[in-house]
C-alpha cells in the first residue's frame, strides 16, 4: 500500500552555538545528492540518529545504512546543549525532578544504560569530547530551593542512589561564588562538550553507516516494501527508516501529535584571562543544575568559559526570532552578573537556542510507526542519556531483538494529545510563564 509522510519543520540557525564556534572547522560535508540505496536509513543526527546507526551497523554488520542529517551533526539541537548525561530522575515538569519510585528506579536503569553505551564508544574510538565522570551539584539559593532539594535527596534515598550534601562555604569552594545557599552532589553524572561528542560520533561510526549532513529529508513515499525518502538534490531508497528527528517530529504529516517544541536557551563566555580565573577561584570545572527545573543550569568548563542555560519558550514553528534570541540573552547576562559579581568584565559571546521535545505526560514515541519505518522521538529534556538509550534500543528492536528495556520503552505513555492551536499556544506559555515565574531566584 502507498503511503506519504510530510517534514513540514526544518532547523533553523537560532543563534550561533558556542561549542560549536569553539572547536576547529568541520570537513566539508557530504550531501545526498542523485540516487542512492541502502537497507536502513537514519533519519536525525542527534545523539538518538548517531546511536541508531551505530548500533545498526554493529549489529548487522553486512547492511548499508545511510545516517542523514539536515544540519551539520553537532551544529543542532544535541551539539548546543548543556552537556549533561543525567542519570539519575530528572523530570523538569515536576517541582524537584523526581516522580515515583517506580518510575524513578526506571528512569535510572535506561538512563544509565544509554551513558554506558556512549561512554564505551568514546573510550574504544578515542573521541575528545571533554568526557567527564565528575557528577553535578544541584544547587539552591534559598529556603524554597533548599525545601526542593530535600525532597529530593528523600526521593535518591528511597530508591538507593547516594548523594552529598554541601553546604554555602562548600558549594562556594567548589564554584567560586557565593550565590548559593546549598548543595546536592550526585556522582553518576557524566559531562561533556555536546558538540565535539557528536562530530566524533559521527566521525567514527562504522564502516558500514555513510553519513550525510546538510540533507534535510524534505518527504518520504512507502511503495510496497521500499521506502523512498526525497531531499532537495537528490533520493534514497531504502527497506528500513528509523526516524530520530525529536522536536522535527512534531508535526509529521501536517498533524499535531502531542510533541511540544519547546526552546530553551544558552550563553558562553568568551575565554576568561589568568586574572579573572584568580578573582573566581573555585575548581576549574563543575557542573550545576538549579533545585528549580526552570532556574538557571551553569556549567565552568577547562577551557575557562562559562556556560549558562535558562529560559524556555513554546516555539511550534521551531524557529526563534531575533527578538528570542536578544530576550535570552539578557536574561542570561543578569543571571551571570548575580553569580559572578568578580566577573564583570566577561561578556557572553555567543546566545543560542534549541528545541527540547516535550509532551504533557511525560510520553514519548518508541517503536514501529508502520510497516518498515520504526521511530524514537521525544527527549521530554533529556535527550542526551534518554536518547541514547533509545537510540541503540530502537536499532535493537527494529532488528528484531527483545530485552527488559525495549519493553520499557515500548510501554510508556504515547504523548498527550493537547487542544488545537491557538488554544495549545496559550495554555503551554502561560504553564511555562507560571512555572519560570515561581522559580524566581533560581533564575
Ligand atoms: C540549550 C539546551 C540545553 C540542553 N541541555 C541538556 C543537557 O544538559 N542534557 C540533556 O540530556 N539534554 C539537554 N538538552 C536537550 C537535548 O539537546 C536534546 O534532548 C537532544 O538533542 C535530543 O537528541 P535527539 O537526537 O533525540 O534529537 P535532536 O538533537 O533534536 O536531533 C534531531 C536531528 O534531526 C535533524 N532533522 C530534523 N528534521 C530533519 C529532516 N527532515 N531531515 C534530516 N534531519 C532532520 C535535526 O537537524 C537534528 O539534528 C538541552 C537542549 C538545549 C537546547
Amino acid at each position: 500500500m502507498a503511503s506519504k509522510l510530510d517534514f513540514m519543520r526544518f532547523p533553523a540557525p537560532d543563534g550561533v552555538n558556542g561549542w560549536w564556534e569553539s572547536m576547529p572547522p568541520a570537513a566539508p560535508a557530504r550531501s545526498v545528492t542523485g540516487e542512492a540505496r541502502f537497507d536502513f536509513v537514519v533519519v536525525g543526527g542527534g545523539i538518538t540518529g548517531l546511536c541508531a546507526a551505530r548500533r545498526l551497523a554493529e549489529l548487522a554488520p553486512d547492511a548499508s545504512i545511510a545516517l542523514v542529517e539536515a544540519d551539520r551533526i553537532g551544529r543542532s539541537t544535541a551539539g548546543r546543549n548543556s552537556g549533561f548525561f543525567v542519570d539519575l530522575p530528572h523530570d523538569i515538569s515536576s517541582e524537584s525532578y523526581s516522580r515515583s519510585v517506580e518510575a524513578d528506579k526506571a528512569d535510572v536503569r535506561l538512563q544509565r544504560h544509554g551513558i554506558g553505551y556512549v561512554r564505551d564508544t568514546v573510550k574504544a574510538n578515542g573521541i575528545d569530547c571533554d568526557w567527564r565522570d565528575d557528577g553535578k551539584y544541584h544547587a539552591s539559593v534559598n529556603k524554597k530551593g533548599h525545601a526542593a532539594l530535600t525532597h529530593f535527596a528523600d526521593g535518591l534515598a528511597r530508591i538507593d542512589e547516594p548523594c552529598e550534601w554541601l553546604d554555602e562555604s562548600a558549594i562556594a569552594s567548589v564554584t567560586g561564588t557565593r550565590f548559593y545557599q546549598s548543595a546536592l552532589f550526585t556522582p553518576g553524572c557524566s559531562t561533556v562538550q555536546p558538540a565535539a561528542l557528536m562530530r566524533g560520533l559521527a566521525a567514527t561510526q562504522p564502516s558500514n553507516v555513510m553519513v550525510f549532513e546538510l540533507s534535510a529529508v524534505k518527504g518520504m513515499e512507502t511503495r510496497g516494501p521500499t521506502k523512498r525518502l526525497n531531499f532537495a538534490n537528490g533520493a534514497i531508497e531504502a527497506k528500513r527508516v528509523v526516524l530520530c528527528t525529536n522536536a522535527y517530529a512534531a508535526t509529521f504529516g501536517g498533524h499535531p501529535n502531542g510533541l511540544l517544541p519547546v526552546y530553551t536557551f544558552a550563553s558562553m563566555s568568551r575565554v576568561m584571562t589568568d586574572n579573572e580565573i584568580a578573582r573566581l577561584g573555585g575548581m576549574n570545572s563543575w557542573a550545576l543544575i538549579p533545585a528549580d527545573p526552570m532556574g538557571t543550569t551553569v556549567r565552568r568548563l577547562a577551557t575557562n568559559r562559562i556556560c549558562v542555560r535558562n529560559h524556555f519558550a513554546f516555539r511550534p514553528n521551531l524557529s526563534v526570532s531575533d527578538g528570542d534570541l536578544a530576550k535570552a540573552k539578557h536574561l542570561h547576562q543578569r543571571s551571570f552578573d548575580r553569580r559572578f559579581p568578580m566577573l564583570d568584565e566577561v561578556e557572553l559571546q555567543h546566545t543560542w537556542g534549541g528545541a527540547l521535545c516535550l509532551s504533557a505526560n511525560n510520553g514519548a514515541l518508541f517503536g514501529q510507526r508502520e510497516d518498515g519505518v520504526f521511530e524514537a522521538v521525544g527527549c521530554n529534556g533529556l535527550g542526551l542519556s534518554r536518547g541514547s538509550a533509545a537510540g541503540k534500543l530502537i536499532a535493537e528492536h527494529a532488528l528484531g531483538q527483545s530485552n527488559e528495556l525495549i519493553d520499557q520503552l515500548l510501554k510508556q505513555p504515547h504523548p498527550r494529545s493537547l487542544p488545537m492551536r491557538p488554544i495549545a499556544d496559550v495554555a503551554v506559555s502561560a504553564a511555562i510563564w507560571m512555572k519560570e515565574f515561581s522559580a524566581g531566584a533560581e533564575l
